[in-house]
């Protein structure tokens, strides 16, 4: 068996990481680890996060919507305010080598027969995977039975079964699936911004065997928001990202 962490969302929240990181590593032995994009913006501290991912086992990144912002591949014009001002401000806190690495990163990525992306496969960028409709509709854009995604900062496990029936299932603290169905596709939940009234970080450690399907196993930690919030506001960042943060929308 392979255990693989999946981390989406951290958005420069390197209090959140690291709770995260302590958390998973003491649970399972870690062979590799996956981050389905959005790992800077909003949060204060993007340079450290990047070089803190970059230390990890086997790593594999893709780019969302805020990596390409803030090195100017899409325009702000879509964001609202406060993501607006955050993006602008990460373009200027980047330093060269994270910039270069962030740009090097792919939209969309495969590792062990699954596919993995910020959005939906057939937009990584903007579309976000909340019903079974928008799941339907990237099948024909997913060469692989599974995918695992982020965007949403929701945890979810959409799962096709019978060719018709799509099971839909926010994840909680604890929650464990075998994903044995036809076509899945799985969102960890945000590290560094969750949006689903539960302040604490969100992940997921995704179990691979040779012989059965899929298992995975979500997790939320407390982490030091105060800290995290500390920080947004000493960078002049919109105290609204603060706030958020201790009530987890
Ligand atoms: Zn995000």
């Amino acid at each position: 068996m392979t255990t693989v962490l999946l981390l989406s969302d951290i958005h420069g929240n390197l209090h959140a990481l690291e709770t995260v990181l302590n958390d998973a590593f003491e649970r399972a032995e870690i062979a590799s680890v996956w981050v389905m994009g959005d790992s800077v913006g909003y949060g204060a501290q993007p340079n450290e996060v990047i070089k803190r991912l970059r230390t990890l086992p086997d790593l594999a990144m893709v780019k969302g919507n805020h990596e390409a912002a803030a090195i100017g591949e899409i325009s702000i014009a879509n964001f609202n305010p406060s993501a607006a001002a955050s993006a602008a401000w990460t373009t200027e806190a980047l330093i060269p080598e994270v910039r270069d690495f962030l740009t090097a990163l792919p939209l969309v990525t495969m590792r062990s027969s699954i596919t993995l992306c910020h959005g939906t496969p057939r937009n990584p960028i903007w579309e976000y995977m909340l019903t079974s409709q928008t799941a339907e509709l990237n099948l024909n854009r997913l060469d692989t039975a599974g995918c695992v995604h982020g965007h949403t900062h929701i945890p979810s496990v959409f799962g096709r079964e019978l060719s018709t029936n799509w099971h839909v299932i926010q994840a909680r603290d604890t929650d464990v699936f075998q994903l044995d169905y036809e076509r899945w596709f799985v969102n960890p939940g945000s590290v560094g911004q969750p949006r689903d009234g539960d302040p604490r970080a969100s992940y997921a450690l995704l179990q691979l065997t040779d012989n059965e399907a899929p298992r995975i196993q979500f997790h939320r930690v407390e982490y030091d928001v105060a800290k995290a919030q500390d920080l947004i506001l000493d960078a002049h960042l919109p105290s609204t990202l603060a706030y958020r943060l201790s009530v987890g929308r």
